[in-house]
């Protein structure tokens, strides 16, 4: 007897893929992995550090990796970090991600994305215009991940620095 198949979650990362490669999304949602040198927090014992409400300490938040975390005031302040603004699009719509799932929990955040090697900050509040995208894009991404094979390999200027390139272009 086969095993039911169950469609991956849409985590933050696979968005970023999504906007960067399609197929790269897909191989992701398969848990395939080639490179992971980024380092993780855990939300949610972060937010339990900063004392939030006793109900909030309980949201399970495993899907979202966020790279820091911190606290303005009342203000739940969301960074992402990122090597290069080269694929800058990608992680807006990663951050904005993040912002709607947080939003999705009722926690209301705003974002930043940092670019530390090139000393560049963006702030990004999740307005009308973002959750629109983001529910495309979740959309689309669902639709994409649910099919059985990847989708064939596109070249773009993206491919040289790919961990998939030796799988997508032996
Ligand atoms: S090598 Fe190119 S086609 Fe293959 S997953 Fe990476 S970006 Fe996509």
């Amino acid at each position: 007897m086969s095993m039911p198949f169950l469609t991956p979650r849409v985590v933050g990362s696979i968005v970023n893929a999504y906007i960067i490669c399609p197929r790269k999304a897909w191989l992701m949602s398969r848990q395939i992995f080639p490179d992971e040198d980024y380092v993780y927090l855990h939300l949610g014992r972060l937010i339990q550090e900063q004392s939030y409400s006793r109900e909030k300490k309980e949201i399970h938040l495993e899907h979202l990796r966020i790279d820091l975390v911190r606290k303005e005031g009342e203000t739940l302040v969301i960074a992402e970090v990122k090597k290069s603004s080269r694929g800058k699009e990608a992680a807006r719509m990663q951050l904005a991600f993040y912002l709607y799932e947080l939003k999705t929990m009722s926690i209301e955040a705003k974002g930043e994305l940092l670019f530390p090697e090139e000393r560049r900050r963006e702030e990004m509040i999740l307005d009308e215009k973002w959750m629109k995208k983001i529910e495309e894009t979740k959309e689309k991404i669902e639709n994409l991940i649910q099919h059985e094979l990847p989708p064939p390999p596109k070249y773009s200027s993206y491919c040289n620095k790919c961990a998939y390139g030796e799988f997508c272009w032996a």
